[in-house]
């Protein structure tokens, strides 16, 4: 059996190498690095996988959402409506922009934000709300959209984790997850399920004056060389991850079905155990599995990791530890927030290893161990 990995990025690489291989090389002779040709056609090509009118292409996935914000004109102290229960960059941005990050409460099946907590926590002072398509799967975007238009507000999707996702609303109507909301953002990261081999990122929106002010922010506030109408930042993906994310892009479906077969095999196979729930899929969205990541009850979670660090089966808690209670927040008063259903999943969530690569051998091996380690 081969070892088992949370992500397998070389087994993966060598499915493809010459395409990709190619790719570089092509970069490499051009010498055009930065903002080179297959920066373009890649953002041409993931605009239409989409199916949205403007792809900005960036650094990373943490840029992206700073370049979001900036854009919609959002003033010190406004408030932005976050999960909790997410990854340090969605809320750290928030606070960097000196906006003020308020925590609100997710669902317990599906742990992305609820939009009854996101319509309590409304006030005169809100701006925006940042909707985390956690795990793999969509938030609730019928009822955010919803409650944004009554309210007037920005939605800004961090989609760091679905891209490719698919979200259903009431009429029918089929969006992939990053285009629904005034702005979408995503993360090209190595393990992310459209990874570069570096660090990379990109912004969506079907608004063009919103798409020009968002190329400019990531851009020193120029359109004109040389002539910065506003303040900016400088944040480029670089022409050899483009070339690299381009020949991925075509892949990616593929990707999230492999995913989704490791996922079915998991959920088969623990279904009817009592001391785990597997994860739970809303009506309204497909899953793309960034994690597998299940409950564990009646059992202590972090020997369950331990034991199966022992066979050679990595693990991984996403995240142990909530935003509001990272001393990071300590000014915006995260020791105040009651969040009791952040604090339960945060205890209990254990995300077992998945990504393309994963065969039955080693999944039957993982499922193995999680039983055995149950059972004895
Ligand atoms: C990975 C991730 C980011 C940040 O992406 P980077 O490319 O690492 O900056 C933001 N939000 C979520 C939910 C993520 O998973």
């Amino acid at each position: 059996m081969r070892p088992i990995q949370m992500v397998d990025t070389k087994t993966q690489y060598l499915k493809i190498k010459e395409q990709i291989d190619t790719g570089i090389h092509r970069v490499l002779d051009s010498a055009a690095y930065i903002n080179g040709e297959p920066v373009q056609a890649f953002a041409k090509n993931l605009s239409s996988y989409l199916n949205v009118k403007h792809t900005i292409t960036c650094g990373n996935g943490t840029d992206a959402l700073q370049i979001a914000m900036m854009a919609l004109g959002l003033q010190p102290g406004d408030e932005v409506i976050t999960p909790s229960f997410t990854y340090v960059a969605t809320t750290e941005v928030v606070a960097l922009l000196r906006l003020k990050p308020v925590f609100v409460e997710v669902d317990r099946e599906t742990f992305n934000i609820d939009p009854k907590a996101v319509e309590a926590a409304i006030t005169l002072k809100t701006k925006a709300i940042v909707p985390v398509h956690l795990y793999g799967q969509a938030a609730n975007m019928e009822e955010i959209m919803a409650i944004a238009n009554r309210h007037n507000l920005f939605v800004v999707e961090d989609n760091a984790q679905a891209i490719g996702s698919n979200y259903t609303f009431a009429d029918g109507t089929v969006k992939k997850t990053g285009t629904i909301g005034t702005v979408g953002t995503t993360s090209f990261y190595p393990s992310k399920n459209l990874g570069a081999y570096g660090d990379g990122g990109a912004i969506f929106t079907n608004d063009d004056v919103l798409a020009k002010k968002l190329q400019m922010i990531a851009n020193h506030g120029q359109e004109v060389r040389y002539y910065h109408e506003m303040v900016g930042c400088n944040s480029r993906l670089d022409s050899i991850q483009a070339a690299v994310l381009d020949v991925k892009l075509k892949y990616l479906d593929e990707y999230i079905a492999a995913r989704q077969k490791a996922a079915s095999f998991y959920d088969k196979a623990f279904e009817s155990v009592d001391n785990i729930t597997v994860p739970k899929t809303a009506h309204f969205t497909n899953h793309v599995y960034h994690q597998y990541t299940i409950l564990v009850e009646g059992i202590n979670r972090d020997e369950l990791s331990k034991y199966l660090s022992s066979v050679q089966i990595p693990s991984m808690i996403y995240y142990p530890v909530p935003a509001h209670r990272q001393k990071m927040f300590a000014a915006f008063g995260g020791a105040d927030y009651k969040l009791p259903v952040t604090d339960w999943l945060t205890e209990r969530v254990i995300s077992l290893p998945i990504h393309t690569e994963l065969d039955e051998e080693q999944l039957q091996y993982i499922v193995d161990h999680v039983l055995r380690f149950i059972n004895k």
